[in-house]
């Protein structure tokens, strides 16, 4: 009776709770159509090396156009695939189309999202390695980004499989690194390659009333990392200001929308054409192996 009455209430207060069960419900049901019908799309955010402004790698990013409910946002039916157990063949739809198209760009790494649920699936490293044989794409070349999440980190078969990826020779970041569950020590424990520091700490640091704490975490993870032989890749570049402050914590990497939106990949064919030729000396700091 007590939880009847506790969800009585909570319906009389938070009418919007059923409207967001409702949309979710929709979402799960229109998803699972959603890749026979063709609706799944890439596209593709450029990573640029700061020290000399060239695209080093690509992000593929997920795009859902419904043909009436319009473009649904990843943030909002990511989680609705994982809940759903969608996310598995949505998961190696993204992995094969992704690896697939970075044959057209033999200089970049591609970067792919990758959940939780996945990542602990028996199977998922089998699906990667169908993705690189399939392709014919190097493993060095494919990157997996990581979301740090509390099942991630708690999760005892996380270090296991990330290690068994590593093995294979595909690079390994944790994403959005400060936005939640951030854990320093995890980037010594977990074979890690790169981090990737999530846009609101970029936000931060040009925010006089956040920017001392947003430099320290900054200078924390760039240090750790550089001991580690891992990258970082600042996110949330929008402006200038952003990119200098970014530039002067070393970071080495930067994406942002002031940088480049995302975008086909015929446009990121283009972008790259118009990029100087590269000089054969140039280090690779993007495929940094530790
Ligand atoms: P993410 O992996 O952190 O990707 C970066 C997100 O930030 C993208 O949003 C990108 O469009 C956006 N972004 C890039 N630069 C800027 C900027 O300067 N300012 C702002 N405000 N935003 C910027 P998007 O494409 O909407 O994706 C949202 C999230 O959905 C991704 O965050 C990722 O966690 C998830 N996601 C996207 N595609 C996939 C996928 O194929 N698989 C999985 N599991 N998750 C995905
Ligand atoms: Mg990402
Ligand atoms: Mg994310
Ligand atoms: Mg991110």
């Amino acid at each position: 009776a007590v939880k009847r009455a506790g969800r009585r209430r909570l319906r009389r207060y938070h009418p919007e709770q059923d409207a967001l069960t409702e949309r979710s419900q929709l979402l799960a049901g229109e998803l699972g159509g959603a890749l026979h019908r063709q609706e799944l799309t890439l596209v593709f955010q450029p990573v640029y090396r700061l020290a000399d402004h060239r695209i080093v790698k690509a992000e593929a990013l997920l795009r859902w156009t419904h043909p009436t409910l319009g473009r649904v946002s990843p943030a909002e039916f990511i989680p609705v695939a994982e809940r759903s157990g969608l996310i598995t063949p949505i998961g190696t739809w993204v992995l094969n189309e992704a690896c697939r198209a970075a044959l057209a760009w033999p200089d970049l790494t591609i970067s792919v999202n990758v959940s939780a649920v996945q990542l602990l699936q028996f199977e998922f490293r089998s699906t990667v390695q169908a993705a690189l044989t399939g392709s014919g794409l190097p493993p060095a070349r494919l990157e997996l980004e990581l979301t740090e999440t509390a099942a991630l980190y708690e999760d005892a078969r996380t270090a296991r499989a990330l290690h068994e990826l590593r093995e294979m020779g595909v690079q390994i970041s944790i994403d959005d690194f400060g936005s939640g569950y951030s854990n320093l020590m995890r980037l010594r424990t977990l074979p890690i390659t790169g981090v990737k520091l999530d846009r609101s700490i970029t936000a931060d640091l040009t925010d006089p009333a956040a920017a001392q704490f947003a430099q320290a975490l900054t200078q924390a993870v760039t240090g750790i990392a550089r001991n580690l032989g891992a990258n970082v890749t600042a996110e949330g570049i929008e402006t200038p200001a952003h990119l200098n402050a970014v530039r002067a914590l070393r970071c080495q990497l930067g994406q942002g929308y002031g940088l480049a939106l995302p975008m086909g990949a015929a446009a990121l064919t283009d972008r790259l054409q118009q990029q100087p030729a590269q000089p054969a000396e140039t280090p690779q700091p993007g495929r940094l192996i530790h």
